[in-house]
C-alpha cells in the first residue's frame, strides 16, 4: 500500500444524526478493512444516498501499512492507556499515530451528532470466521447485538490500551470487528459487509436504495442462523522458557 492517506473518505448528505467513526489498519499487516472501506466511499461518492448524520473512514498505522508490517516500534493497539494520553508523550512512531488519530476525532465532538459510534476493522492470523469482539461497557453489548456474527465478549479484560477501549471511554458506542485471515479475500467482503449495516443502523442508510444491493451486506446477513454470543473467561498465557 502506498501513498495512503490518513483520511480515507468523508460522507454525509447534510442532514443531522449519528457519527460513524470507522479505523482500519491499526495493525499494518490488516489491510483489509482500508480496502473495504475504499469501496465503499466509491459507492457512497457515485450514489450519493441520504443518510442522517456522518460516517468517516480512517486509517491506523500508516506507515506500517506502507511497510507492510504489524507495527514500527510497539503495536499501536496496546498504546491507548489514560497514561499514555495524559502524558502527551509522541515517543515512538505509533504514539505519534495514535494523537494524529485522537486530532481528527476531537474535530467531531459529541454534541455535533446525535450519538458517537465506532467501529474498528481487523484481521487474525488463522482463518476464522467472522466475529465483532466487544468490550461490556456504554451500550457497546446491545449495539453489538444487531449484528449478525458471532459476538465475544471478555477480550477487553485480557489487554491494555486498545483503540476501542479509547473510544468507549470518551463516551462512544462501538466495538472491534475481526473480518477473516490477514490476507483472505472474504474479510475485505466481510469488512465491506459490516461497514455497510453499521450505516444502516448508525446512521439510517436505506441499502435498497442504492442502485445495487450491497452484496457484502447479503454475505454477512446470511450468517445471522448462526449468531452466538461466547464469553472469555481464562486465558492462560504461554510463555516461552
Ligand atoms: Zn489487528
Amino acid at each position: 500500500m502506498k501513498n495512503i492517506e490518513r483520511i480515507i473518505g468523508t460522507y454525509d448528505s447534510g442532514n443531522k444524526g449519528a457519527l460513524l467513526f470507522i479505523t482500519a489498519g491499526i495493525h499494518g499487516n490488516e489491510p483489509s478493512g482500508v480496502y473495504a472501506l475504499q469501496r465503499v466511499f466509491e459507492i457512497l461518492e457515485a450514489e450519493k444516498p441520504t443518510i442522517q448524520g456522518k460516517v468517516m473512514g480512517v486509517v491506523g498505522n500508516k506507515e506500517a501499512l506502507k511497510r507492510q508490517v504489524r507495527f514500527i516500534d510497539e503495536d499501536l493497539n496496546r498504546t491507548w492507556t489514560a497514561e499514555n494520553i495524559a502524558s502527551a508523550a509522541k515517543d515512538s512512531k505509533e504514539k505519534k499515530e495514535m494523537f494524529e488519530i485522537i486530532d481528527i476525532l476531537n474535530e467531531y465532538p459529541k454534541n455535533a451528532f446525535t450519538k458517537r459510534y465506532f467501529l474498528d476493522c481487523h484481521t487474525t492470523s488463522a482463518a476464522s470466521e467472522p466475529y465483532i469482539s466487544v468490550q461490556n461497557v456504554n451500550d457497546n453489548d446491545t449495539w453489538a447485538h444487531k449484528f449478525p456474527t458471532y459476538i465475544i465478549r471478555g477480550f477487553s479484560d485480557i489487554v491494555e490500551g486498545c483503540i476501542d477501549h479509547y473510544k468507549s471511554r470518551i463516551g462512544m458506542t462501538g466495538f472491534v470487528f475481526e473480518g477473516g485471515q490477514h490476507d483472505s479475500p472474504e474479510s475485505i467482503e466481510h469488512h465491506e459487509g459490516i461497514i455497510w449495516l453499521a450505516l444502516q443502523h448508525a446512521c439510517g442508510l436505506n441499502l435498497d436504495a442504492l442502485k445495487n444491493y450491497p452484496e457484502a451486506a447479503v454475505t454477512l446477513e446470511n450468517k445471522r442462523k448462526n449468531q452466538k454470543t461466547f464469553e472469555i473467561d481464562y486465558r492462560h498465557e504461554i510463555k516461552k522458557k
